[in-house]
């Protein structure tokens, strides 16, 4: 499950350490079309969105 951090609204995955606080979104928001959308590198090993899902 994605998660928000509180502090600049960037995506991570629960086990990224680069956010302090976050809250668990339950699906990608609207505006993140694909992979390349999700800044942080804890997504890096993810090919397509489909899979980070
Ligand atoms: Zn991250």
């Amino acid at each position: 499950m994605p998660v928000m951090s509180s502090d600049d609204f960037s995506l991570h995955r629960e086990d990224c350490g680069e956010f302090d606080d976050g809250m668990p979104i339950s699906s990608f928001p609207d505006e993140v079309t694909s992979i390349d959308d999700l800044d942080c590198e804890c997504w890096n090993e993810f090919d397509s969105l489909a899979d980070a899902g």
